[in-house]
């Protein structure tokens, strides 16, 4: 054969145009590097970077490339007084990411959708006691009881448990959803969010939440404020938001809020539930969700419901102590029916995705819930902010 100049070029140009003209998920996969860092918390206040070996990718396992990971309370909680007795453990369960690596039984997501390298997940629970339990399981499991949760694992062989780090591998038996829909900052939000979407299938047990109720929303932290975005998607629109913070109240009325009450502005319980009162045009509510950790708010509340109302208390994720409340006038002749509400349960997981399109369909600005974002290297002055309660959702992002 003559190779001559001209056919050297073509040849060339052949070999370039095939490299342009293969579609990404086709494409070779990327290199994974040897090692991979992770941010450990090896004591109360103190992640440390370290570096490990890749771990095996077993048949069942998936190895994915850590995109971004929301800072939780519960993070801040752990970093600061280790409640749970982790440490060292490796953070970080509101994380998503780029599947690179997956064992050849991995076909599916847990919801049955196909699985392929270049898919965009996020895990929920990992059942190990019990790994045939599927979201199809209604009311079943939530992450509350038996289940465990990467980011929450104490720190073993494998070390990549977290998705504060730069990698994670993700065990047969979790539950896995493929969120290549999804864009980064919504993948992030997923995990609170689902918070919402149980809080709110728990108040509608009840049967008095509906389109028309009135509803007060206590707190205008990331989880009241995604209370109001899960309530406006629903259809409910008289809503008003009570908190201490111009700035939360403001954005309470940029997700949904008709109304806001500021409690500082009003002297005493009385005052205030005129207030709430006042801003339903002389009702009050019939619905309420308390989204603050504080028990004086909690004992709060139940002022601003009308008799026959509902409550749902979820703003008390850890121990935040006792309220004090009068039965009789509170709950027994008022016949407030209550739920408590405590993480979430897969379907409720599952359900979020779709809350989250409907959000950004009807221009709710989900994505300004996230006001930092840092790199893993930065991941201690993350927490910092998170603890100083600057913002409101914090998150790491990988480069
Ligand atoms: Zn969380």
């Amino acid at each position: 054969m003559d190779i001559n100049s001209s056919n050297i070029e073509q040849i060339v140009r052949q070999v370039l145009d095939g490299m342009n003209g293969v579609p990404a998920k086709a494409a070779a996969p990327k290199e994974i590097p040897s090692k991979a860092r992770v941010a450990m918390l090896t004591q109360l206040e103190k992640f440390e970077l370290k570096e490990y070996p890749m771990p095996p990718v077993g048949d069942d396992d998936i190895l994915v490339k850590v995109e971004g990971c929301g800072v939780c309370g519960t993070d801040a909680h752990e970093f600061k007084r280790d409640p749970f007795g982790l440490i060292p453990v490796a953070l970080g369960h509101e994380g998503t990411g780029e599947i690179v690596k997956m064992g050849k039984n991995v076909k599916k997501d847990s919801a049955g959708k196909p699985l392929a390298i270049g898919d965009k997940v996020v895990t929920c629970m990992i059942f190990k006691d019990d790994p045939d339990i599927t979201m199809y399981d209604l009311n079943k499991q939530n992450v509350g009881q038996g289940a465990e949760v990467y980011g929450l694992i104490p720190d073993d062989d494998i070390h990549m448990n977290g998705w504060f780090g730069d990698y994670i591998l993700v065990r047969g038996g979790s539950t896995v959803f493929n969120v290549s829909d999804l864009d980064l900052d919504s993948r992030i939000l997923i995990e609170p969010c689902a918070v919402l979407i149980h809080a709110v299938e728990r108040a509608k047990t009840t049967g008095i939440l509906r389109f028309n109720s009135r509803v007060v929303v206590q707190g205008c932290g990331p989880i009241g404020l995604i209370c109001i975005a899960v309530l406006r998607t629903m259809g409910i629109e008289n809503i008003v938001a009570v908190d201490g913070e111009a700035k939360r109240l403001d954005f309470a009325k940029e997700m949904g809020a008709t109304k806001t009450v500021n409690f500082k502005d009003h002297k005493g319980i009385e005052a205030l539930a005129g207030a709430v009162k006042d801003a339903f045009g002389g009702y009050y509510a019939d619905f309420a969700f308390q989204c603050t950790g504080s028990p004086v708010a909690h004992a709060n509340i139940y002022k601003f419901i009308r008799s026959g109302g509902g409550l749902c208390e979820l703003g008390f994720f850890i121990n935040g102590g006792d309220a004090t409340i009068n039965p009789h006038f509170d709950i027994c002749s008022k016949e407030i029916t209550t739920v408590g509400s405590w993480v979430y349960t897969l379907r409720d997981y599952a359900t979020t995705f779709d809350f989250l399109k409907r959000a950004k369909g009807i221009g709710l600005p989900m994505v300004k819930l996230i006001t930092h974002k840092f790199p893993l290297e930065q991941i201690n002055e993350a927490l910092e902010v998170n603890l100083k309660m600057e913002g409101l959702k914090i998150a790491i992002v990988n480069k």
